[in-house]
């Protein structure tokens, strides 16, 4: 059964071991249920679910703690769907091994599983002259990365590609494409099922410490956090003590980090940083004006205004950058985030997109989605690359911390599972 509940846990849960010692904890902590697991994977967004399905691959039981009702309800559903193909991120990074990895192996498991996808490809435009040696760096970013392909394209060549389309010179991507993420996190999320993975939903960690070489989640059911956000009580209900935990958690990972006692905070990066990114939908069009996805060239904390479109041909412009403020722990935990897109945003969307979409009728736009981007650095800072930290580097036994999994978290889920697997189980 892959759907469990936060009682159905509560109540599964063994009379507490004899041999653990209570005596540094608090008397709450000692009259808590406390059960002994494999591994605990915190957060069912596609990483989580990714990770938690390599797991259970290897034979591993794996429970999946989510504070939602559901799976995939934060950013793993709020982003543009793209498989990137590699080409932003610094040769050598995270981004750029993990991107360009799990752009393979993602397309073949479409391939196998029947995942909506198609490999469409993108064209990354300069507008105007002065773009041009951007253009070039992010062709030989690419070419380092290992991204196959790729073509600069003569402004003409690609307008003619793309009647709509204005530009001086272009990126072609090829093997850049889209997928229906929700498809995708059904899919792994049944094959984690088949092989012993249990999904308790509604579930959400808290905190922890560390005891006896172990570290020991403190569990709560949403619910009952949903009137502390209110009274600001928080207690402990359940204790975990997994040999294995991956804190996969978005958007509150790194809060979530800080309050996983015995964490050597030094390590962990200071702040969080959020960036919503709006979609505005293209409406009063029959046919899609573009056949690949139009990227312009990336801006302070994003990749820029582009044309995404998805499997049934809709036409999406986003997401735009605005920074917002983070809020308290539990809230972030229940994603008490603020997704409003505001109408008035489209007056700065127009004439982003028509530098490179000068056709686009006025009124065309209208409100879509918006999404939120967890952000290790802050505006006017460099972008940060994945941080994937085990006990190595911060000295808790059995965690794993996936920090700052902005985009691309989606293309690059399955190699992260993959990774972890490789590097960190025992
Ligand atoms: C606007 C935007 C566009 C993007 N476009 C792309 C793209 O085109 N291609 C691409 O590759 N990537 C893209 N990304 C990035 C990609 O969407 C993310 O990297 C990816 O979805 C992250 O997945 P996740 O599982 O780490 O996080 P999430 O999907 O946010 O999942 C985290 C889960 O943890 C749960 N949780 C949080 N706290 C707790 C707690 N304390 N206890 C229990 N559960 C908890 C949450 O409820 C949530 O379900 C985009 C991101 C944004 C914001």
């Amino acid at each position: 059964m892959w759907k469990s509940s936060f009682r159905l846990l509560k109540n599964s849960v063994k009379p507490r071991p004899k041999h653990l010692q209570w005596s540094n904890l608090s008397t709450q902590l000692q009259k808590t249920p406390t059960e002994v697991v494999d591994c605990v994977v915190i957060g069912a967004g596609v990483v989580g679910i990714a990770v938690a399905r390599e797991l259970a691959l290897k034979g591993r039981d794996v429970l999946v703690v989510e504070s939602a009702s559901t799976f995939g309800t934060g950013t793993s559903s709020r982003n543009s769907e793209v498989i990137h193909a590699g080409i932003y991120y610094p040769p050598g990074s995270l981004k750029a091994n993990l991107c360009v990895r799990g752009r393979k192996i993602l397309y073949k498991y479409c391939s196998d599983h029947g995942v909506p996808h198609k490999q469409i490809g993108k064209l990354i435009v300069a507008t105007t002259l002065t773009e041009i040696p951007k253009l070039r760096n992010l062709l030989d970013h690419g070419i380092e990365n290992g991204v196959e392909g790729l073509r600069m394209m003569e402004g003409f060549e690609a307008m003619q590609m793309e009647p709509e389309l204005q530009c001086v010179k272009a990126l072609l991507s090829p093997c850049t494409g889209i997928v229906d993420s929700h498809s995708l996190m059904v899919s792994l999320l049944g094959e984690a099922d088949n092989y012993r993975t249990t999904f308790s939903y509604n579930t959400t960690v808290i905190g922890g410490h560390i005891q006896d070489n172990s570290i020991h989640l403190h569990i709560c059911e949403s619910k009952d956090l949903e009137k502390c956000v209110e009274n600001s009580s928080v207690r402990t209900q359940l204790i975990l003590v997994p040999k294995l935990v991956i804190n996969s958690t978005g958007l509150s990972a790194l809060r979530l980090a800080k309050r996983l006692c015995g964490t050597h905070h030094g390590v962990i990066p200071e702040s969080s940083y959020y960036a919503r990114g709006c979609y505005f939908t293209l409406s009063k069009t029959r046919t899609a004006p573009f056949r690949h996805l139009i990227y312009p060239l990336p801006e302070d904390g994003g990749i820029g205004v582009h044309v995404t479109l998805d499997l049934d041909g809709n036409v999406k412009f986003g997401p735009d950058v605005e920074w917002i403020e983070g809020m308290d722990d539990i809230s972030s935990f229940l994603n008490k985030f603020d997704y409003t897109v505001h109408g008035d945003r489209k007056n700065r969307f127009y004439p982003e997109i028509r530098k490179y979409y000068p056709n686009l009728k006025d009124g065309s736009l209208e409100p879509g989605y918006a999404g939120i981007r967890p952000k290790l650095s802050g505006p006017k800072q460099p972008p940060t690359d994945f941080v994937i930290q085990g006990e190595n580097v911060h000295g808790v036994p059995g965690l794993v911390n996936l920090l700052g999994i902005e985009s691309p978290g989606l293309t690059s889920s399955m190699a992260i599972a993959e990774y972890i697997v490789s590097k960190f189980l025992r």
